[in-house]
């Protein structure tokens, strides 16, 4: 895993250098829409700390931030009313995992049957 990069998209929306279309916030976390949804409902939720990955904040994180966390992840989905019909919660880590921007962040998909987990590609 490489060092936190200050520069990426995730950390110019926490500091209001980019806009984002919020959902919700809290002293732990910021969840907002997905640029390019790839569901009726596509929510991202990013804890407000500096961790690059899953396997960064699970390693590092205080237990007030993976609790505070996981609390706005679980908020967020009712919030957009993902719970209603089910979700799917992704956490892409890392390269074969296709992640694309290097602070960690759940996706929250729903509002159709999304299908199996993953495609055999
Ligand atoms: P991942 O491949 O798991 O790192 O997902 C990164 C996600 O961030 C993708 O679904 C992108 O569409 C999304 N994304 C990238 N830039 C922005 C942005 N400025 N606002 C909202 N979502 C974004």
């Amino acid at each position: 895993m490489s060092a936190y990069d200050n520069n990426n998209i995730f950390a110019k929306i926490l500091l209001g250098e980019i806009p984002c279309k919020k959902i919700y916030e809290s002293d732990f976390a910021l969840a907002f829409h997905d640029i390019h949804p790839q569901a009726p409902i596509h929510a991202l939720v990013i804890p407000k700390g500096k961790f690059v990955d899953f396997a960064d904040f699970s390693k590092r994180a205080t237990e007030a931030e993976a609790a505070g966390f996981t609390k706005a992840v679980g908020i967020v989905a009712e919030t957009v009313g993902a719970h209603h019909q089910g979700y799917r919660l992704i956490s892409n880590c890392g390269a074969n995992a296709h992640q694309e921007v290097p602070h960690y962040h759940v996706h929250i998909l729903a509002g159709r049957p999304l299908g199996p987990m993953l495609n055999k590609a």
